[in-house]
């Protein structure tokens, strides 16, 4: 049996990555610091070693979060990617970059301190599929589709394709 690697990639394409092993320690992250970086009520994270984690196309751009961490993201996207902690051998990708993330179920949660008070009540809201509203902003969700400059969740020989 043969088992695909693990590969993404940010929202643009600009930037692609491959891990050659597993992902380890899957955990959404709460703290404040990965809410700032995320735009998001959390950061959901998994450790890939820093000799298995390779960058397959373009550049990762970095903040340094603090003296002891720095953030990877994608400098024409903005799109988070990474997150390590110096001298750490291994570095935490973000899940919602992986090309299959429901592939990678998180185990445990960090951060727990600043949580939203109401996070586990979200999947109690009501909810309907993305086509079941079709118009977002006064655009057709079919028109968007139609002009969408996301890179597809696979590998790519050649990005973006000729006339885009
Ligand atoms: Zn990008
Ligand atoms: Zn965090």
């Amino acid at each position: 049996m043969t088992i695909d690697p693990i590969t993404g990639g940010c929202q643009c394409g600009a930037v692609r990555y491959r891990v050659n092993g597993e992902v380890s320690h899957p955990h959404i992250c709460h703290c404040r610091m990965c809410q700032k970086a995320a735009g998001n009520y959390f950061m959901p994270l998994a450790n890939a070693q820093n000799g298995e984690f390779i960058v397959t196309r373009g550049e990762i751009a970095w903040f340094a979060s603090s003296d002891f961490t720095r953030r990877g993201f994608c400098r024409d996207c903005g799109t988070p990617l990474v997150f390590e902690t110096v001298g750490a051998p291994h570095l935490n990708i973000t899940l919602g970059s992986l090309d299959h993330p429901a592939s990678v179920r998180p185990d445990h949660q960090y951060g727990i301190e600043a949580m939203m008070p109401w996070f586990g009540e979200l999947n109690e809201l009501p909810g309907k599929d993305t086509e079941d509203d079709p118009y977002q902003d006064g655009a057709s969700t079919a028109e968007i589709a139609a002009t969408n400059h996301q890179h597809p969740d696979r590998e790519t020989e050649f990005w973006p394709p000729e006339g885009r």
